[in-house]
């Protein structure tokens, strides 16, 4: 159990908190997703412009995310497509590299 004071003491960066399994880390460890005309975009260089939303690299939280309605929440939208198929499909594509590097 990691408590709040924990984290600040332990992180040098910003913390920020995962909108599926509500963990507050450093941001450096979370992908940063944002909406891109309505579409959930991972902005894994933290380039987009606007609001962002903050993901372990994670399908569970991907999903959690997604049951909780988190992301139009986290990103002050009315309505943001509940499908995240490209967040979905660059963390499929981070986890193949993990897994095979070649
Ligand atoms: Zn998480």
């Amino acid at each position: 159990m990691t408590s709040w004071t924990d984290v600040l003491e332990k992180s040098t960066g910003p913390i920020r908190t995962c909108v599926g399994c509500r963990d507050k880390v450093d941001a450096s460890t979370l992908l940063r997703v944002v909406a891109v005309a309505g579409v959930l975009t991972p902005d894994p260089r933290h380039r987009l412009p606007g609001r962002g939303a903050w993901l372990h690299s994670r399908v569970e939280c991907l999903d959690l995310a997604g049951r909780r309605r988190a992301f139009g929440r986290a990103l002050r939208l009315a309505s943001v497509t509940p499908e995240s198929s490209e967040v979905r499909e660059f963390l499929a594509r981070v986890h193949r590299k993990q897994v095979d590097p070649s």
